[in-house]
């Protein structure tokens, strides 16, 4: 049995136990030991409310019913994301919904709604979850199974609980909990780390060592000095403060089934719904503004009614390990890298990492470097895939107004990937023959919501046929259907979760 130990404590540490335990020991098989030590001084990250919808199949793998989850994390719906004053400091929101109906990916109706005088959305042409979440519903109805819908829906929900959560799950399971800090590193012949020394005096040995020490990177930089791929020529943000809007302080009359982003003077802020509170945070860049500054812009943004509300403060710096699994560590979470969080993505690297690793796992003996490479070379693909499209959001907005904005928007802060796509599609609509990789996050469909919700116009000196585009009937009929069966998003928490209704 090999026996595994993870660094750290938080949601990519809790995951990771929970995932490898219930994958790799499944069907009566036991073949790891899990234990996790995590530091009693040095605290979470604490922030991580969003998520996407692949976060229910790995839930759901865990073995953690859906009602018990969304209960122990105050949890809520997430159908999309609106996109606030991206475009101009006043343009309308559009919204990243998680769906797209209008049949398959090459059905021309991109070139339709290209041509068209744009006077329905891209997204209301295409997709039901982005008028089902303009009215507030539920992705499903109050009987349908766990996780089951006929929708991709994700969640918004606290992240100190959900990590405390899984913390119990995973130890219920056999996963051994140790509350200490690591100090020290000893290493084999060989050059892998063979044990870590606890401040205890302990000294654990193991097979395979995780990093999920967040961003302290106790294994993967401090003790292995894996290098860094710096992300920031094409992300200027490296700050965030974020602050917590409890319902019974102020509650917006209702709780949005979505997540919105609205860009400010230097970056954007979050605005997500729980249960019994919002979790806001502003995303900026410091060399645009300075820490009062965008706490002052925060506040302001929220309102007066959270003047006695205190503020968290977190740096951070964008990239990405140029190895995430060297020697027997594997970096998993934010010691592995971290992209800021506009579309939600940083759990989901720790989904995939963790189900890459089952994947390539090595049960025998004998050289690691095949599978090394394969998982590294994957983990590497996703974070560049990642990188892009969140810079296809800067690239894509016309706002000058602030000196964040005119820098954001400059061309050397355009990934070459991006730039090259961006040639193609003046020239035709996004197709899935522009997606070279067999794994994509963001797929035509991601890119057709930014790309139109921006107003992005080809070079096509044809005509305008200044015909409104239809919205698909498919759509039209899958909307009508859902306002029947599924509640408004209040509703189907109150019921199902026993969340007090505030809107009552
Ligand atoms: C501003 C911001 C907003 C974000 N929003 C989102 C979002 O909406 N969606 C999303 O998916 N992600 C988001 N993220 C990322 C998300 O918070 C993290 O990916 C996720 O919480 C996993 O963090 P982690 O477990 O890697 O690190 P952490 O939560 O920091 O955990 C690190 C753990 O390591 C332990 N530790 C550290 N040093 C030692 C030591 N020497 N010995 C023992 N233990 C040690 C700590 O005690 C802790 O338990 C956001 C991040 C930031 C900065």
């Amino acid at each position: 049995m090999k026996k595994i130990l993870i660094v750290g404590g938080g949601s990519a540490g809790w995951i990771t136990a929970s995932y490898l335990i219930a994958v790799l020991n499944a069907q009566g098989r036991q073949s790891v030991s899990v234990s996790v030590v995590e530091s009693p001084t040095v605290g979470r990250i604490g922030v991580g409310e969003a998520t996407v919808p692949s976060i229910r199949q790995t839930l759901s793998r865990i073995g953690i019913d859906e009602l018990a989850f969304m209960k122990g994390a105050d949890a809520t719906f997430k159908n999309a994301i609106r996109f606030d004053n991206w475009r101009h400091p006043e343009s309308p929101g559009f919204y990243h919904p998680f769906d797209r109906r209008a049949s398959d990916l090459s059905d021309g109706v991109a070139a339709d709604w290209v041509a068209s005088a744009r006077n329905v959305t891209w997204a209301d042409s295409v997709s039901a979850l982005a008028p089902l979440s303009k009215e507030g519903y539920a992705p499903k109805a109050l009987d349908w199974p766990s996780y089951g819908s006929s929708f991709p829906y994700a969640y918004h929900m606290d992240a100190e609980k959900f990590a405390d959560q899984l913390a119990t799950h995973s130890t219920a399971r056999g996963v051994q909990h140790i509350r200490d800090d690591v100090v020290d590193v000893a290493f084999g012949d060989d050059g892998n780390v063979s044990a870590v020394r606890l401040k205890s005096g302990s000294l654990i040995a193991a097979d395979l060592f995780i990093d999920c020490s967040g961003f302290a990177s106790v294994l993967i930089e401090k003790a292995l000095g894996v290098g860094w791929v710096d992300f920031s020529p094409w992300l200027l943000c490296d700050r965030a403060v974020a602050m917590r809007v409890p319902y019974d302080v102020y509650y917006p009359g209702r709780i949005k089934p979505f997540t919105t982003s609205k860009a400010l003077s230097s970056g954007w802020v979050w605005d997500i719904g729980l249960s019994d509170r919002r979790g806001r945070g502003y995303v900026y860049s410091s060399a645009f503004i300075d820490d009062d500054a965008a706490e002052a812009e925060l506040r302001a943004e929220e309102g007066e009614h959270c003047d006695r509300l205190d503020v968290r403060r977190l740096r951070f710096r964008v990239g990405r390990r140029q190895k995430f699994w060297s020697k027997n560590v594997i970096s998993i979470g934010l010691s592995s890298g971290f992209i800021e969080p506009l579309e939600s993505t940083a759990l989901y690297t720790v989904e995939f990492a963790v189900s890459a690793l089952c994947d390539y796992f090595p049960h025998g003996e004998g050289d690691l470097e095949v599978v090394r490479r394969k998982y590294n070379a994957v983990n590497e693909a996703l974070f560049d895939e990642i990188l892009d499209f969140i810079n296809l959001h800067y690239c894509l907005s016309q706002r000058a107004d602030t000196a964040f904005w005119r820098e954001a928007t400059k061309r050397e802060r355009m990934t070459e990937t991006i730039a090259a796509r961006l040639a193609l599609w003046r020239r035709k609509p996004p197709s899935h023959l522009d997606f070279d990789k067999p794994l994509q996050l963001f797929s035509q469909q991601s890119y057709e919501y930014i790309l139109y919700g921006m107003n992005f116009k080809g070079n096509d000196t044809a005509p305008l046929r200044q015909a409104p585009v239809v919205i698909s009937k498919q759509v039209q009929k899958i909307v009508a259907a859902s306002r029947q069966k599924f509640p408004k998003h209040e509703e189907w928490l109150a019921r199902k979760l026993d969340a007090p209704n505030y809107s009552n």
